[in-house]
């Protein structure tokens, strides 16, 4: 029997209780977390993607407004709007949705990000600060949500998240995004972690081996059912859109879920699975992000170590 593991479920359950604790901080304190996020441009996923994130952000109570930018707006500009979001003390999350325009150095302004206001986790201090990862995230590291989100499906679907330990867990893509963080999450809970991308040799051969597989390589059902370990723990974070026979389409993970259901434990639908997950994530980083600041108002220096 395998479990179809309730993406959506879990993520309701999530959004539950960071709209209780919003509800709680704004009653003791007067302080309602802000959400800034800047889009640039106007592609229709990346505009989907940030009315989502609004949408919810304010279902739980969060302040949170989507900035829209022209496409050709220039890096110094986008730099000049986050140093003054970094400075506005009622902004405590600040996300820039990608990808960004060519022309824009991408590293740069994540960079230029204040890092406790980092609630998507990719600013390279709090990146390195998941590198160094042993154990359970400190309360304030902003962890990447859609990662954060594969953890805690798999913290469901293990009852915990000691089974890890010791476990064979292949990571399928090396993303800064999804792959690498995913990781490095893994390895912080004493998980033997085997990262695969387009040059692995074998992938069929090191998915079968795979007691825990998270797939992210957004290719349509790469991974074949014969290409599971039985038993196995699968989380699709694959996002795929495919023709359907009605001339529509639908969409589909990086795994083959009809082939994998029967012989794997458990496995994440498509959609209802990670996707949900990672929106409840960004929330509950918008959250965790807020009460850092106000537990430590000024900004540590990175060559300060964090007292
Ligand atoms: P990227 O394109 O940045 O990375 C894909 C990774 O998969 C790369 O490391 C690439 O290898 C590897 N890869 C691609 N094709 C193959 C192959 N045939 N065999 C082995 N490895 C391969 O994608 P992202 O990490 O940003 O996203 C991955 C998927 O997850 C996408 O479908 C995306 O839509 C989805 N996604 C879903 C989210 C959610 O909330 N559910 C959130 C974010 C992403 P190499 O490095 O060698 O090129």
């Amino acid at each position: 029997m395998t479990r179809i593991l309730d993406g959506k479920a879990l993520a309701a359950r999530l959004r539950a209780r960071v709209a209780e604790e919003v509800r709680d901080l704004r009653a003791r304190t007067g302080i309602v977390p802000g959400l800034r996020v800047l889009l640039l441009g106007d592609h229709p996923a990346s505009l989907a993607y940030v009315r989502t994130k609004e949408k919810a952000a304010r279902e739980v109570g969060i302040d949170a407004r989507v900035e829209r930018l022209p496409a050709e707006t220039e890096e110094a500009r986008l730099l000049a709007r986050l140093a003054e979001l970094n400075a506005d003390p009622a902004v405590h999350g600040i996300l820039v949705q990608l990808p960004l325009p060519r022309h824009i150095d991408t590293v740069r302004v994540l960079s230029a990000l204040d890092p406790r206001k980092d609630v998507d986790g990719f600013h390279p201090l709090n990146a390195g600060r998941l590198a160094q990862l042993s154990g359970a995230p400190a309360e304030d590291l902003l962890v990447p949500c859609t990662p954060r989100g594969c953890l805690l499906l798999l913290e469901e679907a293990l009852g915990g998240l000691a089974d890890l330990r010791g476990k064979r867990a292949l990571v399928l893509g090396r993303s800064t995004i999804v792959g690498r963080p995913m990781a490095a999450l893994l390895l912080a809970h004493d998980a033997t972690v085997t990262i695969a991308h387009s040059r692995t040799r074998d992938l069929a051969g090191e998915c079968r081996r795979a007691e825990i597989l998270v797939a992210a390589a957004g290719r349509a059902e790469l991974v074949r059912g014969d290409w599971l370990a039985e038993q196995a723990v699968v989380i699709d974070v694959g996002i795929n859109r495919v023709p359907s026979p009605d001339g529509g389409h639908r969409l589909v993970g990086d795994v083959a879920f009809a082939e994998a259901v029967g012989r794997v434990a458990a496995i994440t639908p498509v959609p209802g699975g990670v996707g949900p997950m990672t929106v409840a994530c960004l929330l509950d980083n918008t959250l965790r992000a807020c009460r850092a600041q106000l537990a430590r108002p000024t900004l540590t220096r990175s060559s300060e170590p964090p007292s």
